[in-house]
């Protein structure tokens, strides 16, 4: 047996741009754009192919197995390690904790799938962060986190919305073309660098069942797509977003324009009535 038949196998996952995905680099920035083969060891066969702990699916593994490797992956230096492209996770339950190394390459969930919610609320993410072409089923909980570097989320499908309500957002954030479905609490946010919400789909749903009683005495609220008391220090970019519902943008401070040009409210939808007037936003 040759040292090489000894080795554990390595993980087969290929990622090929021009087969896996249907974004293009060239355009979406953050996209992947060199076909990429996953670093890690197997752990089992699926398939007939030898899969690490990420890439197997769902059915093959355990939550917390595959949340605890995440953590001991994002937590070591080098760039292949945070690598988790096209991942299949059941969800992430980690509030309160520092994710991240000492080295500045980004832990990269692009094309991931998450079943559930990712929960890292008041967590602190010390690293970029990449989340373009990923789909969460769940959540996205984020509320009172530290986002320490850039964010990415272009092209991103959020099923279960996002909470980020008292989030800190150190570098830029790119949302651009995502869709957030249910609910997006962007209240009491900080923004230090460039926000890009560009072409974004906001949904919101009523959480209201019929026969709750708060229904009937009439003291129910809208669901709203909230970016109240946020504090944008470079401006914020909604130009063509679609709304499907109430946006509301009360007490919002930006130091740069606030765009909100070409966008479509549908819907229930129809008004702009909670956006201030004090703050230059272009239209
Ligand atoms: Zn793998």
């Amino acid at each position: 047996m040759s040292e090489n038949d000894e080795k554990p196998p390595r993980c087969e996952f290929q990622f090929d741009p021009e087969v896996d995905s249907d974004l293009n680099s060239r355009v979406v920035f953050s996209e992947i754009a060199q076909p990429w083969r996953c670093p890690q060891v197997a752990e089992a066969k699926h398939n007939g192919e030898h899969l690490c702990l990420f890439h197997l699916p769902t059915s093959q593994k355990q939550p917390q197995d595959v949340q605890q490797r995440f953590v001991e992956c994002v937590s070591q230096s080098g760039p292949e390690v945070k690598r988790f492209v096209g991942a299949k996770f059941e969800g992430i339950t980690l509030p309160n904790v520092v994710l991240g190394s000492n080295d500045n390459n980004p832990i990269d969930l692009r094309h991931t799938t998450f079943e559930n919610d990712v929960n890292i609320v008041g967590s602190t993410v010390s690293q970029p962060l990449f989340l373009t072409g990923a789909e969460i089923d769940g959540e996205l909980k984020a509320s009172g986190a530290t986002f320490s570097g850039s964010l990415w989320a272009q092209h991103t499908e959020l099923n279960g919305g996002i909470s980020c309500s008292g989030a800190h957002f150190k570098e830029s954030v790119n949302f651009r073309n995502t869709t957030f479905y249910k609910k997006s609490k962007f209240n009491e946010c900080r923004f230090e660098e460039e926000a890009s919400f560009y072409g974004c789909e906001f949904y919101t749903i009523n959480d209201y069942s019929p026969e709750d009683p708060r229904l009937a005495k009439g003291i129910h609220q809208p669901v709203l797509i909230s970016f109240t008391s946020s504090t944008f220090s470079e401006g914020a970019n909604l130009n063509s977003c679609v709304f499907h519902g109430f946006l509301e943008c009360k007490y919002v401070t930006s130091e740069g324009a606030f765009r909100l040009s070409k966008v479509e409210f549908l819907e229930k939808a129809l008004s702009q009535q909670y956006v201030p007037e004090d703050i230059d936003w272009l239209c």
